[in-house]
């Protein structure tokens, strides 16, 4: 699995199409999620959709886990609605208030993950979110990793296709409109079709750029498509051309259109 998993990070949009095409995903057996909670980690609240625990601490974590939990449930309705699923299980959340113990933990330097592993939601939060800009960042995280969460067990498939996995993460969690208001990236160069061809290489060069692009793309699928064919897509995304009745490259170039028109630059 973790040869495929590779295998499919890196491959064209037509290499992956034809090794997807007959390659049964297997499902994960169910003892493998019935993994134990770490000795570390303490149940610090449970809401109606999800569990917090936090990696013991000296410090005190009521409010910032407040904060986070009542956000989650706030946009829970709104984004179960909007991809239409919602997770058979409570959605466990493990936050860890010390940044090199959670680097240490995942062994890479990144603030938050969802492991499809596990099924667990991982993240790195400071204790102190009063300053309003970071609570911004930290809540906006925590409901990406649960839109990664939602979308990965609902199809398996988008775990491998990085620009839809994480444009729709970004997309859907609110992020993408908060960046378009800032305008920040106007400026930036427009991918390439063979640029998000392989998304995994064009995310390691271009960084934050890449997901603001690649949220563009499932925003604009959505706005010009509608949530139906959205999440018919959503569900097939190798299918693209049937569901949205055009070809990839017409696609893009309606994209790439509909992107210098937000930058407001003429063609
Ligand atoms: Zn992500």
């Amino acid at each position: 699995m973790r040869i495929v998993g590779n295998l499919l990070q890196h491959a064209p949009m037509g290499v992956l199409l034809a090794l997807l095409a007959g390659f049964a995903f297997p499902d994960r057996e169910p003892a493998s999620l019935q993994h134990e909670i770490p000795p570390e980690l303490t149940l610090v609240k449970e809401t109606e959709h999800a569990l917090f625990y936090v990696r013991d601490t000296d410090e005190d974590v009521s409010q910032m886990v407040d904060i986070l939990s009542s956000y989650f449930e706030e946009h829970y309705p709104r984004i179960t609605q909007m991809l239409k699923f919602s997770p058979p299980e409570k959605t466990t959340i493990f936050i860890y208030t010390d940044k090199n113990q959670f680097r240490e933990m995942i062994g890479r330097d990144t603030e938050g993950t969802y492991d499809a592993g596990d099924r667990r939601i991982k993240v790195y939060t400071p204790s102190d979110l009063s300053d309003p800009d970071v609570k911004k960042e930290y809540t906006f995280q925590l409901v990406h990793e649960f839109v990664h969460a939602v979308i990965q067990q609902m199809n398996p498939v988008i775990g491998y296709i990085k620009w839809l996995d994480e444009g729709t993460a970004y997309f859907v969690a609110n992020q993408l409109q908060d960046e378009i208001r800032s305008q920040r990236r106007f400026q930036a160069p427009i991918p390439s079709l063979e640029q998000l061809e392989q998304s995994h290489v064009y995310f390691e060069k271009a960084g934050g750029e890449a997901y603001y692009f690649s949220g563009l793309i499932v925003q604009f699928v959505y706005e010009k498509f509608g949530a139906d064919a959205f999440n018919e897509f959503l569900r097939d995304p190798l299918a693209v051309e049937s569901i949205l009745g055009i070809p990839l490259s017409r696609l893009y170039d309606a994209w790439k259109e509909y992107v210098m028109d937000l930058h407001g630059k003429s063609r």
